[in-house]
């Protein structure tokens, strides 16, 4: 077993305000990297340029990512990087800025590489990240993953640098701007992390602290999701459950879930969250002819009697989400060719058991 975790990560209200002297470590010059609108509206961006003019730091800000960022992005991002000098690199929003901010740190401090190093297993440094999450759903502030679109092969992968941030900022404060599919979608990314790395072939007593602590605080989310009415303390929980979450794949990857969804997301632009909590039911369901207690215990902890209940609730929120078969199958082929993905389910999977995953086109 092992445990590593080494961003140092914050979380309360005013976070990014409270800590610039934490932000001062890392450099006098900083490049800003955050999506098109919601980090001005949100305040996020408004804290961290306060913060970084007190602590006399220079940045310049890319704010051009896109949700499910691509290669594209990062490589023309990195151009505003190295004109400013930047010593880091600061993500501001959803998981698609932070995972981009982490690809972007890595192309800026190696300013004579090519895009092809991103998906080379290489040595190579990055500069430090900086996370300020303002979902709750990728807890990509705490993971070392940073997936990005690749439009030549029509689909999303993880790059092969392992890039935790140096520092994860994190406030729930800007939940209370996002609007409700948002918050909906990213909650489910949340359980997905938190059942995907529980029931796993690399689940162990280390990593379960962080998923079984995770799934007992989603739990208490339950009902406001589905009501749509969230307190303050709705979305902090969210908000930990969601880095909770990240320290939780960072120790085991995801599963086939997460693996089923890129090509939902790549065709029909299914956001990430809604488009692996498609196969979450079904994943249940295979574990639980599996792996009989583990399942039980995760269904317990997120306050469900059985499976059944579990598909039921799940959609009832996401709604019904329908794949084309000829589509669903060329998945299950595509998922069949991916060792690693396998390699985390806890028990032998085929083409027959994928196939019996996705249950919700009726
Ligand atoms: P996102 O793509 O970052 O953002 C979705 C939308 O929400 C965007 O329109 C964004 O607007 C908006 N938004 C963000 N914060 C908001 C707020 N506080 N108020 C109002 N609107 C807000 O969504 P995400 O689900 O967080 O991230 C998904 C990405 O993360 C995918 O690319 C996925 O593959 C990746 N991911 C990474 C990991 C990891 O471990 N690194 C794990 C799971 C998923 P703007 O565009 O204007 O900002
Ligand atoms: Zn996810």
């Amino acid at each position: 077993m092992r445990y590593y975790i080494p961003t140092e990560v914050f979380f309360e209200k005013d976070c990014v305000r409270n800590h610039g002297a934490e932000l001062a470590r890392y450099g006098k010059k900083c490049l800003i990297v955050t999506g098109r609108n919601s980090s001005r509206r949100n305040g996020a961006l408004q804290d961290v340029a306060d913060t970084l003019k007190q602590e006399g730091i220079q940045y310049e800000i890319f704010d051009q990512i896109e949700e499910n960022p691509s290669i594209e992005t990062v490589m023309e991002a990195r151009k505003n990087g190295l004109s400013a000098q930047a010593e880091f690199v600061v993500g501001i929003g959803g998981g698609s800025p932070l995972d981009a901010a982490k690809a972007i740190a890595l192309m800026i401090a190696n300013p004579e590489a090519d895009e092809s190093v991103l998906y080379r297993k290489t040595e190579l440094s990055a500069l430090p990240v900086v996370a300020v999450p303002t979902t709750a759903g990728t807890g990509s502030e705490a993971t070392p993953y940073s997936i990005l679109t690749i439009h030549r092969e029509q689909t999303k992968r993880s790059i092969a640098h392992k890039i935790f941030p140096a520092l994860a900022l994190t406030d729930a404060k800007y939940l209370a701007f996002a609007p409700q599919n948002v918050i909906v979608n990213t909650a489910i990314d949340t359980l997905a992390h938190l059942i995907e790395s529980n029931l796993n072939a690399n689940a162990n007593a280390y990593n379960r602290i962080f998923s079984e602590q995770g799934m007992i605080l989603w739990a208490k989310t339950k009902d406001c999701l589905m009501s749509g009415e969230l307190t303050e303390v709705d979305y902090e929980n969210l908000m930990i459950a969601s880095t909770i979450g990240g320290m939780a794949i960072s120790h085991t990857s995801t599963s086939l879930p997460h693996g089923l969804s890129y090509m939902l997301t790549y065709h029909f632009g299914t956001p990430h969250g809604k488009a692996v909590g498609v196969f979450l039911p079904g994943y249940v369901r295979l574990c639980a002819g599996e792996v009989p207690e583990e399942t039980r215990r995760v269904l317990s902890l997120l306050e469900f009697t059985d499976p059944d209940a579990f598909e039921d609730w799940i959609m009832k929120l996401l709604g019904k989400v329908l794949i084309p078969a000829d589509m669903w199958e060329q998945n299950v082929e595509l998922i069949l060719q991916n060792p690693a993905k396998l390699a985390n389910v806890p028990c032998a999977v085929g083409k027959d058991e994928i196939f019996a995953m996705y249950s919700m086109q009726s």
